[in-house]
């Protein structure tokens, strides 16, 4: 069954031997659950699958010499296009009248119910449409178009993939442990692979995939498990074993009592920097609530050992903002602040570099140009990385590379889940600032929709005229700058006309030059101006305390994480404020569940585990810090008791036999793809 051409077009998925077969799994199962009748079609932003009968095939070219291909599927309850702009031959020839088809896609409209370039795969020669009936389960393969060219659609490989199976099952023996496997509900390999490939039912099928989330789950965990017995047991740590005069000279100094989680952060640092191995410790807590002044308590704590720390931050900005709030209360206990920037004047810098060289720079800020060779300390004990995701794993360990053994302090104002945490960084420990120095934010979010619209306005005018500042959030149009700004001006010239006349309301958009945006702000600030339109992304520079109202206008289109970010912009003085969401008419069945997740509660962490909930690990850290674990087959926080069972498991095995002596096969696994990151002493 597998000639030549399917060979290479295999190997073009990486697969060049029936193990690697075995392991290309299917994108997603057809049963009754899963298909959605036309006429309940919904608008989502996740595929769903409709199958029917093609009622007609028709390939339609302009006059202007365009051309598509429209094909009407039929499940009884209702009709559905399907339209290709592209390989139109290709589908013309494949697609024909009466074939039963399942067709995967989203509609963008409810009034026009259209798939643009579904996944299709053909039904019908092998009993698939029993499914229905009989409630058998149908796997769908990934459908790309090197495999479909090569006669290779979901329908082809369910019978390619039951004859390897019949081939190579009893070669498939089991690497995991076996109790453990017991314990998680899961299938052993044998079973699983024919599960996947071949569902007998839904329970069966959940099993298997079980096994396939937990060996994932548990090869990191094992990692991680292996960092920390490294961390531990290699000599050469340093304990800062006491508190001295810096520490108490740099209390005394600050103009404020430390809040209760301060304190209790203070403490677990400190019993980590007392043992004489390196803390590995990432302190989380949003903009405002007390990071910094931790991270120069610890300084403070290493000075007293007579060590030096670096701090790096990801902006000459923050860098600079950091190096000065530290100065004075580091001066107060004689210590001295050095600021490194990627520019400097030669003789400054060389200045700079000297002292860092000679110890008399006790606490060093700096962005990555820290990382340069040039830069040598006399003693670095300490490294903080200030919001950590924005550095590569490189750049962290090269920092840290600068002293013998450092210890470690992460930070991050981006909540990242538990489940996350334990999945990608399970060789850290956690500090968090739950509250703010200021006490809690009093705002009150609603949905609003569109027969509200004339009383939101006169409640927003009457606000602007009690003497508050209210933001209005113009809507997020396909990452475009330019099409933001033409929304958010012609937005502004509606509502000054219309339903805001009378109210002195600014614009501010991301194509304003600096200095024209300075004085829309400083117009918002004052309060000449207490209405703000603005473009979606406001910008970092954008702190008015004061703000006390925010509308958001299509709402439907923000992230979770995006609005959550957005509403921590009012109330920020403590004073009562209110978020206000209004959706637009594309409201997808998810974005009615981050709206209502977002109005039922105000704390960054429960949304962040929802948002990961909803998206996936690898869409919740975005491209840029997804970084140095790919989670493939498991999303940590649907997955969360499965990641548990493994990091503890994981934990036992590597107690009991560290070099897996018990489990060659894991252990060869293990070596060979994972080994490399042993050399990286702490993930985060
Ligand atoms: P972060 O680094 O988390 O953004 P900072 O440590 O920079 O937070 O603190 C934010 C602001 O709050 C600073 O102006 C700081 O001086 C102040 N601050 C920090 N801790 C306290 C506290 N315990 N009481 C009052 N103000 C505090
Ligand atoms: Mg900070």
């Amino acid at each position: 069954m597998i000639g030549e051409h399917r060979r290479e077009a295999l190997a073009e998925y990486g697969i060049t031997t029936v193990g690697e077969l075995l392991e290309f799994y299917p994108r997603k199962y057809l049963d009754r659950s899963q298909v959605m009748r036309i006429k309940d079609l919904r608008l989502t932003e996740h595929e769903i699958t409709v199958v029917g009968k093609i009622s007609y095939v028709n390939w339609i070219k302009s006059k202007r010499g365009k051309e598509w291909l429209v094909v009407g599927v039929n499940d009884g309850s209702g009709l559905l296009e399907c339209i290709w702009f592209q390989g139109i031959q290709y589908w013309s020839r494949q697609l024909k009248e009466d074939q039963t088809v399942a067709v995967s896609g989203m509609i963008n409209d409810l009034a026009e119910r259209k798939f643009i370039h579904p996944a299709v795969d053909q039904l019908g020669d092998d009993g698939d449409t029993e499914f229905y009936n009989t409630g058998r389960i149908v796997p769908l393969y990934p459908g790309g178009m090197a495999l479909r060219k090569a006669g290779l659609e979901s329908r082809t490989l369910r019978k390619i993939m039951r004859l390897a199976l019949d081939f190579a099952e009893r070669d498939l023996i089991e690497f995991l442990p076996e109790q453990d496997l017991h314990d998680a509900n899961a299938l052993t390999r044998a079973p699983a692979m024919r599960q996947i490939h071949e569902p007998e039912s839904n329970e069966q099928l959940h099993a298997a995939w079980r096994r396939v989330r937990f060996e994932e789950l548990f090869i990191y965990q094992l990692l991680f498990a292996y960092r920390r017995r490294m961390n531990a047991e290699l000599p050469g740590g340093i304990a800062f074993d006491k508190i001295g005069p810096c520490t108490k000279a740099v209390l005394a100094a600050l103009p404020f009592r430390l809040t209760e989680g301060q304190r209790g952060v203070l403490t677990e640092i400190r019993h980590d920097l007392e043992r004489n191995y390196p803390m590995q410790r990432l302190l989380q807590g949003e903009v405002g609530s007390g990071k910094t002044t931790v991270a120069l308590l610890a300084m403070a704590m290493a000075a007293d050992c007579g060590y030096q720390s670096a701090m790096m931050a990801p902006t000459e900005l923050l860098a600079e903002q950091h190096a000065q709030r530290l100065l004075l209360p580091a001066a107060a206990a004689g210590l001295t602040v050095r600021l490194l920037r990627g520019k400097q004047r030669l003789a400054e810098r060389r200045e700079i570099l000297e002292a860092i060289a000679g110890g008399h720079a006790e606490l060093v800020v700096g962005t990555h140009a820290l990382i340069q060779d040039q830069v040598q300390f006399a003693r670095l004990g300490l490294v903080i990385i200030d919001e950590q995701h924005r550095f590569g794993v490189e750049q962290r360990t090269s920092l840290r590379s600068k002293g013998i053994r450092p210890h470690l302090l992460l930070m991050t104002a981006t909540p990242i889940p538990r489940s996350l945490r334990m999945a990608q960084m399970g060789d850290l420990d956690v500090s968090t600032l739950r509250e703010l120095p200021g006490g809690p934010r009093q705002v009150v979010s609603a949905i609003r929709t569109e027969p509200d619209r004339a009383k939101v306005y006169s409640f927003i005018a009457e606000q602007a005229q009690a003497g508050q500042r209210i933001f209005i959030v113009c809507p997020l149009i396909e990452e475009s700058e330019k099409l933001d700004t033409e929304a958010a001006i012609a937005y502004h010239e509606r509502v000054t006309r219309g339903p805001l006349k009378g109210v002195k309301v600014g614009l501010v958009h991301g194509r304003m030059a600096a200095e024209a945006k300075q004085i829309a702000l400083n117009a918002f600030r004052s309060g000449t101006t207490p209405v703000l339109v603005c473009t979606p992304v406001i910008e970092v520079g954008v702190d008015v305390p004061e703000a006390s109202l925010m509308l958001i206008e299509n709402a439907e289109r923000f992230g979770l994480a995006a609005l959550h970010q957005l509403r921590g912009r009012i109330g920020r003085m403590g004073q009562r404020a209110f978020f206000i969401l209004m959706p637009g008419p594309r409201m997808t069945v998810e974005a009615e569940d981050r709206i209502k997740t977002l109005c039922e509660t105000d704390d960054g962490f429960q949304i962040a585990e929802r948002d990961l909930e909803l998206r996936g690990a690898g869409e919740f850290f975005g491209t840029r810090q997804s970084g140095e674990f790919e989670l493939r087959y498991s999303n940590p926080a649907r997955d969360a008791d499965l990641l548990s069972l493994a990091a503890e498991r994981a934990a036992a095995l590597i107690e009991r036999d560290p070099d897996l002596e018990g489990y060659p096969e894991l252990n060869r696994r293990f070596q060979s793809k994972h080994a490399h990151r042993l050399n990286f002493p702490a993930s985060g």
